[in-house]
Protein backbone atom coordinates (compact mmCIF):
# COMPACT_ATOMS: atom_id res chain seq x y z
CA UNK A 1 0.00 0.00 0.00
CA UNK A 2 1.24 3.31 -1.19
CA UNK A 3 0.86 6.44 0.95
CA UNK A 4 1.02 9.20 -1.57
CA UNK A 5 -0.93 12.17 0.18
CA UNK A 6 1.58 11.47 2.87
CA UNK A 7 4.91 10.11 1.66
CA UNK A 8 6.46 9.79 5.14
CA UNK A 9 6.72 7.17 7.50
CA UNK A 10 4.45 6.75 9.97
CA UNK A 11 6.58 5.38 12.74
CA UNK A 12 9.82 7.60 12.37
CA UNK A 13 8.20 10.49 9.82
CA UNK A 14 11.26 10.08 7.59
CA UNK A 15 10.42 10.86 4.24
CA UNK A 16 9.81 7.49 2.05
CA UNK A 17 8.64 6.33 -1.19
CA UNK A 18 7.89 2.65 -0.55
CA UNK A 19 4.64 3.51 1.60
CA UNK A 20 3.50 3.20 5.02
CA UNK A 21 6.90 2.72 7.03
CA UNK A 22 10.59 3.06 5.75
CA UNK A 23 13.55 0.87 5.13
CA UNK A 24 14.53 0.90 8.57
CA UNK A 25 11.20 0.55 9.82
CA UNK A 26 9.92 -2.12 8.07
CA UNK A 27 9.66 -5.55 10.00
CA UNK A 28 12.40 -7.81 8.44
CA UNK A 29 10.97 -11.30 6.83
CA UNK A 30 9.47 -13.45 9.02
CA UNK A 31 11.60 -16.19 10.82
CA UNK A 32 10.78 -19.48 9.73
CA UNK A 33 9.01 -22.21 11.28
CA UNK A 34 10.78 -25.00 9.50
CA UNK A 35 12.98 -26.29 12.04
CA UNK A 36 12.16 -25.13 15.03
CA UNK A 37 9.30 -27.05 17.64
CA UNK A 38 6.12 -26.87 16.83
CA UNK A 39 5.23 -26.28 20.38
CA UNK A 40 7.85 -24.14 22.15
CA UNK A 41 9.11 -22.30 19.00
CA UNK A 42 12.87 -23.66 20.35
CA UNK A 43 15.43 -23.60 17.82
CA UNK A 44 15.30 -27.34 17.21
CA UNK A 45 12.98 -29.30 15.60
CA UNK A 46 13.89 -32.38 18.04
CA UNK A 47 13.08 -30.79 21.20
CA UNK A 48 14.14 -33.06 23.63
CA UNK A 49 11.88 -30.48 26.66
CA UNK A 50 8.78 -30.93 24.89
CA UNK A 51 8.77 -34.56 24.41
CA UNK A 52 9.50 -35.37 28.57
CA UNK A 53 7.25 -32.36 29.48
CA UNK A 54 4.30 -31.76 27.78
CA UNK A 55 3.45 -28.44 26.82
CA UNK A 56 0.89 -26.06 27.91
CA UNK A 57 0.07 -24.93 24.17
CA UNK A 58 -1.02 -26.82 21.32
CA UNK A 59 1.83 -25.10 19.58
CA UNK A 60 3.48 -21.70 19.86
CA UNK A 61 5.20 -19.30 16.95
CA UNK A 62 6.22 -15.79 16.69
CA UNK A 63 7.04 -14.10 13.89
CA UNK A 64 10.23 -11.94 14.63
CA UNK A 65 13.35 -11.13 17.04
CA UNK A 66 11.99 -8.34 19.50
CA UNK A 67 15.13 -6.16 18.47
CA UNK A 68 14.38 -6.17 14.94
CA UNK A 69 10.80 -5.29 15.60
CA UNK A 70 9.91 -3.53 19.48
CA UNK A 71 10.11 -0.14 17.64
CA UNK A 72 6.97 -1.39 15.67
CA UNK A 73 5.51 -3.11 18.80
CA UNK A 74 5.70 0.15 21.03
CA UNK A 75 4.06 1.80 18.13
CA UNK A 76 1.21 -0.08 17.62
CA UNK A 77 0.57 -0.20 21.74
CA UNK A 78 -0.05 4.17 21.35
CA UNK A 79 -1.18 4.05 17.82
CA UNK A 80 -4.68 2.49 16.79
CA UNK A 81 -3.07 2.64 13.14
CA UNK A 82 -5.06 -0.29 11.50
CA UNK A 83 -2.63 0.37 8.00
CA UNK A 84 0.30 -0.66 10.49
CA UNK A 85 -1.38 -3.61 11.94
CA UNK A 86 -2.47 -4.44 8.69
CA UNK A 87 1.17 -5.31 7.37
CA UNK A 88 1.76 -7.47 10.65
CA UNK A 89 -1.55 -8.81 10.03
CA UNK A 90 -0.93 -10.13 6.52
CA UNK A 91 2.36 -11.99 7.91
CA UNK A 92 0.66 -13.40 10.95
CA UNK A 93 -1.81 -14.71 9.08
CA UNK A 94 0.78 -16.53 6.50
CA UNK A 95 2.14 -17.81 9.65
CA UNK A 96 -1.28 -18.77 11.14
CA UNK A 97 -2.11 -20.99 8.41
CA UNK A 98 0.74 -22.93 8.59
CA UNK A 99 0.16 -23.86 12.09
CA UNK A 100 -1.33 -27.30 11.47
CA UNK A 101 -4.98 -27.35 13.37
CA UNK A 102 -8.15 -25.82 13.08
CA UNK A 103 -9.40 -23.09 15.07
CA UNK A 104 -12.66 -22.55 16.57
CA UNK A 105 -12.03 -19.25 17.22
CA UNK A 106 -9.13 -16.50 17.29
CA UNK A 107 -8.80 -15.02 20.55
CA UNK A 108 -6.78 -11.54 21.28
CA UNK A 109 -4.82 -12.00 24.71
CA UNK A 110 -6.59 -8.89 26.52
CA UNK A 111 -4.72 -5.96 27.98
CA UNK A 112 -5.85 -4.23 31.33
CA UNK A 113 -8.99 -2.37 31.82
CA UNK A 114 -6.68 0.71 32.89
CA UNK A 115 -5.04 0.01 29.66
CA UNK A 116 -8.00 -0.23 27.88
CA UNK A 117 -9.46 3.15 29.04
CA UNK A 118 -6.18 4.68 28.94
CA UNK A 119 -5.81 3.91 25.31
CA UNK A 120 -9.16 3.17 23.50
CA UNK A 121 -8.33 0.18 21.70
CA UNK A 122 -6.33 -3.82 22.07
CA UNK A 123 -3.67 -3.83 19.84
CA UNK A 124 -3.82 -7.50 19.74
CA UNK A 125 -7.62 -7.14 18.87
CA UNK A 126 -6.62 -5.35 15.65
CA UNK A 127 -3.88 -8.01 15.05
CA UNK A 128 -6.33 -11.05 15.77
CA UNK A 129 -9.30 -9.59 13.65
CA UNK A 130 -6.75 -9.35 10.64
CA UNK A 131 -6.55 -13.13 10.86
CA UNK A 132 -10.20 -13.81 11.49
CA UNK A 133 -11.10 -12.55 8.39
CA UNK A 134 -8.39 -13.55 6.49
CA UNK A 135 -8.54 -17.54 8.11
CA UNK A 136 -12.29 -16.95 8.10
CA UNK A 137 -12.65 -18.31 11.77
CA UNK A 138 -14.46 -16.44 14.20
CA UNK A 139 -13.63 -13.69 16.10
CA UNK A 140 -13.99 -13.84 20.12
CA UNK A 141 -12.84 -11.52 22.61
CA UNK A 142 -13.86 -13.24 25.91
CA UNK A 143 -11.29 -11.89 27.70
CA UNK A 144 -10.75 -9.26 30.38
CA UNK A 145 -7.54 -8.69 32.37
CA UNK A 146 -8.27 -7.28 35.42
CA UNK A 147 -4.89 -6.52 37.13
CA UNK A 148 -3.08 -3.51 36.88
CA UNK A 149 -0.32 -3.35 33.98
CA UNK A 150 2.60 -4.79 35.13
CA UNK A 151 5.07 -2.77 32.90
CA UNK A 152 3.97 -0.19 35.98
CA UNK A 153 5.62 -1.92 38.98
CA UNK A 154 8.55 -3.07 39.85
CA UNK A 155 9.96 -6.70 38.65
CA UNK A 156 9.65 -8.17 42.82
CA UNK A 157 6.08 -6.89 42.88
CA UNK A 158 4.87 -8.22 39.50
CA UNK A 159 2.19 -11.05 39.77
CA UNK A 160 0.36 -13.44 37.60
CA UNK A 161 -2.26 -11.08 35.96
CA UNK A 162 -5.69 -12.03 36.49
CA UNK A 163 -8.21 -12.84 33.66
CA UNK A 164 -11.56 -13.97 33.22
CA UNK A 165 -13.47 -15.01 30.62
CA UNK A 166 -17.18 -14.13 29.86
CA UNK A 167 -17.94 -17.13 28.50
CA UNK A 168 -16.71 -21.02 29.36
CA UNK A 169 -15.80 -22.92 26.18
CA UNK A 170 -16.18 -26.82 25.99
CA UNK A 171 -12.59 -28.24 26.75
CA UNK A 172 -12.16 -29.44 23.24
CA UNK A 173 -12.62 -26.44 21.74
CA UNK A 174 -9.26 -25.10 20.23
CA UNK A 175 -8.43 -21.22 19.78
CA UNK A 176 -5.75 -19.85 18.38
CA UNK A 177 -4.50 -16.78 20.98
CA UNK A 178 -2.91 -14.04 19.58
CA UNK A 179 -0.31 -11.41 21.18
CA UNK A 180 1.92 -8.51 20.52
CA UNK A 181 4.70 -9.68 22.43
CA UNK A 182 5.40 -12.65 24.71
CA UNK A 183 7.20 -11.21 27.70
CA UNK A 184 7.04 -13.06 31.12
CA UNK A 185 4.51 -15.62 29.66
CA UNK A 186 2.09 -14.85 32.02
CA UNK A 187 -0.94 -13.13 30.24
CA UNK A 188 -0.68 -15.82 27.81
CA UNK A 189 -0.59 -19.11 30.75
CA UNK A 190 -3.34 -17.02 32.48
CA UNK A 191 -5.92 -16.74 29.08
CA UNK A 192 -5.21 -20.17 28.70
CA UNK A 193 -6.53 -20.92 32.32
CA UNK A 194 -9.23 -18.30 31.83
CA UNK A 195 -10.56 -20.03 28.59
CA UNK A 196 -10.35 -23.62 29.82
CA UNK A 197 -9.79 -25.21 26.37
CA UNK A 198 -7.37 -25.99 23.86
CA UNK A 199 -5.08 -23.35 22.59
CA UNK A 200 -2.41 -22.30 20.26
CA UNK A 201 -0.19 -19.10 20.79
CA UNK A 202 0.67 -16.35 18.20
CA UNK A 203 2.61 -13.33 19.08
CA UNK A 204 4.66 -11.02 17.13
CA UNK A 205 7.42 -11.24 18.56
CA UNK A 206 8.92 -13.05 22.02
CA UNK A 207 10.79 -9.96 24.56
CA UNK A 208 12.53 -13.14 26.32
CA UNK A 209 15.10 -15.35 25.12
CA UNK A 210 13.63 -17.73 27.67
CA UNK A 211 9.77 -18.33 25.82
CA UNK A 212 10.54 -22.50 25.67
CA UNK A 213 10.31 -22.18 29.60
CA UNK A 214 8.13 -19.94 30.05
CA UNK A 215 5.29 -21.70 28.04
CA UNK A 216 6.09 -24.71 30.31
CA UNK A 217 5.52 -22.99 33.93
CA UNK A 218 2.66 -24.77 35.84
ZN1 LIG B 1 10.72 4.91 9.55
ZN1 LIG C 1 9.92 -27.59 22.37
Amino acid sequence: MRSFIYPYCCICGRFTRRGLLCLNCSPPKPLDPKNRCTYCFDDTSDCVQCVKLKPKFESFRFLYDFQDVKHIIRFLKFNPSSAVAKILGNELKIIAKNIPRDFDYIVPAPISNASLFERGFNQSYILASKISKTLNVPLLNPLSKLSPPQSLLPPEKRVSPKIVSKIALDEDTHVLLVDDVLTTGGTALASLNALGCKASLLVLSSASKNFPFLLRAV
